[in-house]
């Protein structure tokens, strides 16, 4: 790049497609002026300067930069017919941030730059407005010594305050011009002390800082902790680029206003134009939430005809970008501008609404309709909602400015909501009276977000919904004090720490935590989710070890269960004794009683299973644990002992004064009698109860492994100990049995976990075939069943062709096989080293939640071919915790698995993506 580099491009000339250049505002404003909308003339510096500048040793413009700046604010001037620093018509322009990711508040914005001492009394004289020339003069001192030169807000405030409390007003509206000046001389002296220097008068020099400041704020924490939160890497957005606008101005009187708006709802996803305005104002008022604004249906009563070009320019938006726009408008002395537009962040309700409703005015494809959702965000509509049955009564109401519940307990600034959020793991409610992008910390550490002022637009709001979190704005009725960390509603109070609930979806807000219930699906989900399963190759089952989990799984639209952990049924109260028996068992006779009395028990699970899914497929994986996971722990064994052995000795000893005290038979002397009697049972029961547990802890220790999780588990265990194993067969075709009699149509998969060779493969299918003839004999009925394996170890990969002779189908295991692929133990990876592999880049991401395609993708490409070189029907899925990420998933199609299982709330995630990678590779 030298200096015949563009970086700046005028609206009329910019590639309103290249957002990587241009940025997505940029891109935009240049597109927006290319179609003809009343866009104030402006200019974009490209995401490459800013590349540049960030590259320099000194932070320094790129060569030609500010020559080409010079250059387009002449060409403004000549558009506008105004001069920069001109004392009689001053230009005034607002820089803007923009990258290609959208990345709302993130970054910073400075208005009515180009305003100083002498530009000033010209705006006042060509306005004839002294009121609004100070108001937007003290505007551009804080902007621009807040964003440029680095002067805390809180002195801006502080003055603000004394001034507004001098003049005993309570709006900013009702401030006078003479408050203003006193202000903007106030701040002027706020910048001189704080930076040492005269606030900057010469435009250009201006605009030279806040083009940097601009750059700067690029790798400022906010934009970084953004970036890496929704994991926005280089690739997607590399730079902000910078706009330079002509100022319009909302605040030139009752003829003017502000206002943002959605082409659709945002919130439930209506097809109706949505939005907020004020009149008299600037932008930062609405979106700030300085003052409350009003609803833009009002627009229709004040200003009728204007009302009706904010209609049209609503269709013309959807209409070109055939997408939910988010614009920024202002109304100037009667003459509507639009100054910005993107795709429309909603929640996931209004985006599954939008689509389908879009789709059916053939304003998108079916494709478009899911491709624009991200599976993901589908989990939103499977929030919480509160009980319509519990009895509560709300103590506030504010704007319902991001749907769902919470509870959590209340925070009042967003470093504590860190503390006790993240930190400390704690359920907490951040509480502010207004929200600002530095708080965004304390958004990602909370349940939900409250605040007692600011509108549906406000930064609360939009930022909670693009989060999907819970969010209660401008419930006025509350006052919140920081300093004690106190809220006032009414006559009572909530302080820091005590549990309140707010409900996003209606704008209520209580005292105390509100059951809640989950929410349903709602009829356009379903037909979404319906349209994606007709182009999903992969099918989406679900993990489920309960009816319960089955029951769910199918309401969510799982077609089977992909893993049914059995070890989870042996867990209950009633079982864990009969489980224990069975394991210490020292013949084989006792072992088969305890086994006896578990038969039945699994039978009834399997048939629940079973006709809870029927007639989808119903995988069960025989028991995979070590068993010493049923048995109490070594030390408190010992600790337990240990205590019964003094409570012995102590018996004994009482046992034996109360004896040599002689045994006399008075009255009381009979009592004493009696006494000694119990503590002499008593003393049996404890000497009962060391002997039980001495033989427990033998057994205990007579088990215990060193490396349990790579030691006698799975088919091991099933190989020592066969009678488990069968047991389990058993069950599960006595079960199918019994639903294959009822004409319960029912396909029952046996499947064994840990494999790492046929031989132990060939040796469990014995057990199925012989109970299989016996169980058809008994019930004088076909069983139709089918066995497989877990596929999730390296081995079971590398042997796949051979294990492919006895199993019809694969199952992959990939939390296991990511531990056997990395020899990393997940509970000591995730506790100890990979956050800080994941912050150094080390690895990318989680392994464990996502699928490593380098390493443990490869292993299942190779099992997935060579399996299917043997037998070429052979089923394949995958069961680990992979199943229900997107990434993971799509990689699951192009390796040619026919199913992935997941856990049941993630079944339309998976859905969605599976339609997703079906799209993807149909181009
Ligand atoms: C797996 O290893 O991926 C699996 C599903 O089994 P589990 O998580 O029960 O070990
Ligand atoms: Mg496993």
């Amino acid at each position: 790049m030298n200096d015949s580099t563009k970086w700046l491009f005028a609206f009329e000339e910019g590639d309103g497609k290249d957002k990587k250049l241009l940025g997505g505002k940029g891109a935009n404003l240049c597109e927006m002026t290319q179609i003809g909308l009343n866009v104030p003339p402006g200019f974009v510096i490209s995401t490459e300067a800013c590349l540049a500048y960030l590259d320099t040793a000194d932070r320094s413009l790129p060569d030609g930069v500010m020559e080409q700046v010079r250059e387009q604010m002449a060409a403004l001037e000549q558009k506008t017919g105004k001069g920069f620093g001109d004392p009689e018509r001053p230009l005034l322009v607002s820089v803007r941030s923009g990258s290609a990711m959208s990345m709302p508040g993130m970054m910073d914005t400075i208005l009515n730059l180009g305003l100083n001492t002498e530009t000033l009394q010209g705006e006042i004289r060509a306005t004839g407005d002294a009121r609004f020339g100070y108001d937007a003069y003290r505007r551009f001192i804080q902007l621009f010594g807040k964003v440029a030169l680095g002067v805390p807000d809180e002195l801006f405030d502080k003055e603000f305050e004394a001034v507004k409390h001098a003049a005993e007003v309570k709006q900013d509206v009702d401030l006078s011009a003479a408050d203003l000046k006193e202000i903007s001389t106030r701040f002027l002296k706020v910048v001189e002390e704080y930076t040492g220097k005269p606030f900057p008068e010469d435009p250009m020099t201006q605009l030279e800082i806040a083009v940097k400041a601009v750059f700067n704020s690029w790798m400022g924490k906010r934009a970084v902790d953004y970036r890496r939160q929704f994991n926005i890497t280089p690739d997607m957005a590399n730079g902000t680029a910078v706009n330079v606008v002509t100022m319009v101005f909302g605040n030139r009187g009752d003829d003017s206003a502000t206002g943002v708006g959605f082409t659709r709802n945002p919130g439930d996803g209506e097809n109706k134009l949505f939005g907020e305005y004020l009149i008299n104002a600037q932008g930062e008022d609405v979106v700030a939430g300085i003052r409350t604004p009003k609803p833009l249906d009002r627009l229709k009563v004040e200003m009728p005809q204007m009302a009706e070009e904010l209609a049209e320019l609503r269709s013309k938006l959807e209409a070109h970008y055939c997408e939910v726009q988010d614009f920024e408008f202002t109304i100037e002395r009667g003459v509507l501008y639009c100054l910005q537009t993107r795709n429309g962040k909603m929640n996931a309700q209004a985006m599954v609404r939008t689509s389908v409703e879009m789709e059916k005015e053939g304003l998108i494809s079916k494709e478009r309709a899911l491709l624009r959702i991200d599976p993901m965000s589908l989990e939103q509509m499977l929030f919480p909602r509160l009980d319509p049955g519990a009895k509560a009564e709300a103590v506030a109401q504010g704007l319902p400015a991001s749907p769902g519940a919470a509870s959590g307990v209340a925070v009042f600034d967003a470093d504590r909501a860190e503390q006790l959020g993240r930190d400390l793991g704690q359920k907490v409610i951040l509480v502010r009276e207004e929200t600002k992008p530095e708080d965004i910390h304390g958004f990602f550490a909370s349940q939900g977000i409250l605040t007692s002022r600011g509108g549906k637009t406000s930064h609360a709001a939009v930022v909670a919904r693009g989060m999907g979190k819970p969010c209660v704005a401008g419930a006025e009725g509350i006052s919140v004090d920081v300093s004690r960390r106190e809220a006032l509603v009414g006559d009572t109070s909530f302080k820091e720490g005590d549990t309140i609930t707010i409900d996003g979806t209606s704008g209520r807000v209580y005292l105390g935590a509100i059951p809640t219930v989950e929410p349903d699906f709602t009829p356009e989900l379903s037909t979404l989710l319906a349209w994606a399963d007709e182009i999903a190759r992969l099918k989406v089952l679900a993990n489920a070890d309960t009816p319960d989990d089955a029951r769910s799984a199918r309401k969510y639209g799982a077609v089977g269960i992909g893993l049914a952990r059995t070890e989870r049924m042996f867990n209950a109260v009633d079982r864990l004794p009969v489980v224990i028996e069975m394991i210490v068992a020292e013949t084989p006779e006792q072992r088969q009683a305890a086994l006896d009395a578990l038969l039945p028990l699994q039978r009834k699970d399997f048939r629940e299973l079973f006709e809870v899914m029927a007639p989808h497929p119903v995988t069960i994986r025989l028991l995979d644990p070590p068993i010493h996971e049923f048995l109490p722990d070594e030390h408190q064994l010992e600790q337990d002992i240990g205590d019964l052995q003094a409570l012995a000795r102590s018996t004994r000893g009482m046992t034996a004064l109360a004896g040599a005290m002689g045994l006399l038979h008075t009255p009381d002397e009979t009592r004493r009698d009696l006494d000694v009697l119990r503590r002499q049972v008593d003393a049996i029961l404890v000497e009962e109860a060391i002997v039980k547990k001495e033989a427990m802890l033998k057994k205990v220790r007579a088990l215990h492994e060193t490396n349990p999780m790579l030691g006698h588990r799975g088919v091991r265990l099933g190989i020592s100990f066969p009678e488990i194993y069968q047991m389990q067969i058993r069950a599960i075709l006595e079960a199918a049995a019994e639903c294959a009699k009822a004409g319960i149509e029912v396909q029952p998969q046996i499947k064994v976990p840990q494999v790492c060779t046929v031989e132990e493969l060939k040796r469990v299918k014995t057990y199925v075939d012989d109970i299989h003839a016996q169980v058809q004999a008994q019930y004088g009925h076909p069983v139709n069943y089918k066995f497989g394996t877990m596929v999730e170890v390296v081995r079971a990969c590398m042997r796949a062709e051979s294990l492919a002779e006895e199993a019809e189908f694969f199952s992959f295991g990939t939390n296991d096989l990511t531990q056997a692929t990395f020899s990393f133990s997940r509970e000591d990876a995730e506790n100890k080293f990979l956050p800080l592999y994941n912050q150094s880049h080390i690895l990318q991401d989680n392994p464990f939640e996502v699928l490593d395609v380098k390493g443990v993708g490869k292993l299942m490409q190779l099992a997935v071919e060579w399996g299917r070189a043997m037998r070429p029907d052979l089923h394949v899925g995958i069961c680990g915790e992979h199943g229900g990420h997107p990434a993971s998933i799509d990689f699951c199609d192009g390796a040619g698995l026919d199913y992935v299982s997941c856990s049941g709330p993630r079944v339309p995630v998976a859905r969605l993506a599976a339609a997703h990678a079906a799209l993807k590779r149909r181009g």
